[in-house]
């Protein structure tokens, strides 16, 4: 089966199956070409419903829980979204198709450079990814934003990070998987001013958020 038709079989069977509704998350994972994201060995599970090894011990997540952290972040294209976690590199693919800007940040600098040369390559123009510990935030880095609209985070967080959080515009979402090692709960928090709404949807499996916000090994 050719590539194309995998990708409209996996958002068939495992995306809105699973009652993912919003067009644009759909539509972002009908074009984004999720077999160029994975080791060349692995192609042929590309679209398969479960994460792929992309090296350095990590993993690109399963297309299901990148779709539902994504629809919960609920997008709009003028908004700037901060990710901690490039790795491969795909999930911040699906970001800059449906919003204005997207900074990366990854801590393994082999991973930033293959996901780099790669989003170069398809010609994404509103992607900025720095090495760096995510849990500190953007920082000074070009472009200057002070404040988020959304921010994602792919790796399991022991703790809420205070840091991301202040980076956060008022009205901003953030989803993380907060929790223990090996297990977490799939948490959205929205800032109403000075207070901070909570919600939980459901358990999932990351692979830890190591920095000085996060674990520390
Ligand atoms: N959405 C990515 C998920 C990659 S796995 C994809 O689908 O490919 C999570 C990534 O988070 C790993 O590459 C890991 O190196 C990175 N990571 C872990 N802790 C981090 C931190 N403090 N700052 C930045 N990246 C971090």
């Amino acid at each position: 089966m050719r590539f194309e038709e995998q990708r409209e079989l996996m958002v068939q069977e495992q995306i809105i199956s699973r009652g993912i509704t919003d067009e644009k998350v759909l539509d972002a994972m009908r074009k984004v070409e999720r077999h160029l994201f994975v080791p060349e060995h692995s192609r042929y599970n590309a679209y398969q419903d479960f994460p792929i090894p992309i090296g350095e011990g990590q993993t690109i997540s399963q297309p299901y829980i990148i779709a539902l952290m994504i629809e919960l972040l609920e997008l709009k294209s003028s908004d700037k979204v901060l990710e901690i976690g490039t790795g491969s590199g795909y999930q911040t693919a699906l970001l800059a198709e449906m919003a204005d800007t997207v900074c990366s940040i990854e801590r393994i600098a082999s991973l930033a450079r293959k996901a780099r040369d790669l989003l170069n390559k398809l010609n994404y123009e509103n992607i900025y990814i720095k090495v760096s510990d995510g849990t500190k935030g953007w920082g000074n880095t070009y472009p200057s934003i002070k404040e988020f609209d959304a921010i994602i985070i792919s790796a399991g967080a022991p703790k809420i990070p205070e840091k991301l959080v202040e980076q956060l515009a008022n009205n901003g979402r953030m989803i993380l998987p907060y929790g223990n090692r090996f297990s977490q709960i799939l948490t959205r928090l929205t800032k109403r001013g000075n207070d901070i709404d909570r919600e939980e949807f459901g358990g999932c499996i990351f692979v830890p958020l190591i920095g000085k916000y996060g674990w520390t090994y």
